[in-house]
């Protein structure tokens, strides 16, 4: 059990909606009750378990049937008002049968740009796993709208794993992972093991969506590929199957696809960089020393001096893109000076790096 626990370390389990919900859209609390026993099973055990659960607007649908003419946008708003208040009584009561207290985390992408929320973000689900309470993490879909919206919980979920330094991610949908072909297929297999550095299978997987997720087997393999370059361990499975979380962990030949972690570790600001490629707000153009000094082997600040051009308006702290002379972007970082600022130093000797080592990621090194 010890050296599994290791292995596991900290698990985040992610439920997708149409694994709680029925065909209507109504909370299937039966599959939410088998779900729940088998967290409690790991958290008896001494894991630590973070919890990922979709099914809000799906859950709020059966509650509000709009008028004609409802903006799209409006309903989904009041679904999810409706839905999380469900989904969580839900989980309550059934956590709350095994002695656990389980307690929501509603959040933004917009969290995840800025440096300080989402220190407190980690901070807060932190706090709850060192005093016994279950985090239990949706978006807040009442006010992520459009563009501000992750492209699913899946996405969600690896940006959770990574931040809270999980070795494992569980991904549950209605299938049992990646298949050769279209699952159902009598000569689609199973993929039950993918080493992401070494093989390449993205043309086995199809675009087709769930019924009430937002999320697909395309954004689920290229977000579990990424978080397994982190060190985490990645699981696509089926959560209709009873006891498939308990199996996992327990090392049981069960159905799934395992996409096996590297052992490439980075530190925690290079791990919020390498999730924030959409939350950048400028533009940063340097010289050729400055990128020759930047990709090579030492640890190399950003120096004004080797910047030649800035694009677009930022603050203090917010996340820049670094491009090269021919507009290729190099890396990441975050800007020691606003934009204002950074204009006048533009090519300065004297003054602070724009952009801290600690602060920077680059692509071919990071
Ligand atoms: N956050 C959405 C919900 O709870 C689901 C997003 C997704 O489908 O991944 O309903």
């Amino acid at each position: 059990m010890k050296s599994s626990k290791i292995k596991f370390g900290r698990i985040a389990v992610k439920v997708g909606s149409n694994v709680i919900t029925t065909c209507d859209g109504s909370l299937n609390t039966g599959r939410m009750l088998r779900l729940v026993e088998q967290v409690a099973v790991l958290i008896k055990q001494g894991y630590e378990v973070i919890l990922i659960s979709s099914g809000a607007v799906a859950a709020g649908r059966t509650d509000f049937i709009p008028p004609k003419g409802t903006n799209l946008i409006s309903c989904r708003q009041i679904w999810s008002a409706l839905g999380q208040v469900k989904l969580m009584s839900n989980y309550q009561f059934l956590f709350g049968k095994y002695g656990i207290g389980a307690g929501q985390v509603l959040t933004t992408k917009e969290s995840f740009r800025d440096r300080l929320h989402y220190l407190n973000m980690k901070n807060c689900i932190t706090s709850m796993i060192e005093n016994s309470v279950l985090p239990v993490i949706n978006e807040n879909d009442t006010i992520s709208v459009n563009e501000l919206m992750f492209t699913d919980n899946d996405e969600l979920s690896g940006l959770i794993a990574s931040m809270m330094d999980c070795r494992t991610l569980i991904l549950l949908s209605n299938v049992d992972g990646i298949f050769t072909g279209p699952p159902g297929e009598s000569d689609s297999q199973l993929i039950t093991e993918i080493d992401p550095g070494f093989q390449e299978i993205d043309k086995y997987i199809t675009s087709s969506k769930s019924q009430f997720g937002r999320g697909g087997m395309l954004t689920k393999y290229s977000i579990a590929r990424e978080i397994a370059r982190e060190g985490i361990n990645v699981y696509i499975a089926n959560g209709m199957r009873d006891s498939i979380i308990t199996d996992i962990i327990s090392e049981k030949n069960v159905p799934c696809t395992h996409i096996l972690a590297s052992d490439e570790k980075k530190n925690g600001v290079k791990k919020w960089l390498s999730h924030s490629q959409t939350f950048a707000r400028g533009m940063v153009y340097i010289n050729r020393g400055a990128r020759e000094a930047l990709i090579s082997d030492r640890a190399s600040s950003l120096l004004m001096v080797g910047v030649s051009k800035i694009e677009g308006f930022f603050k203090k702290g917010d996340i820049i893109r670094i491009l090269d002379e021919k507009g290729r972007q190099i890396g990441l970082g975050k800007s020691q000076y606003d934009s204002e600022k950074a204009v006048t130093c533009t090519g300065s000797r004297q003054k602070k790096p724009l952009v801290h080592y600690d602060h920077l990621l680059i692509n071919s090194k990071n």
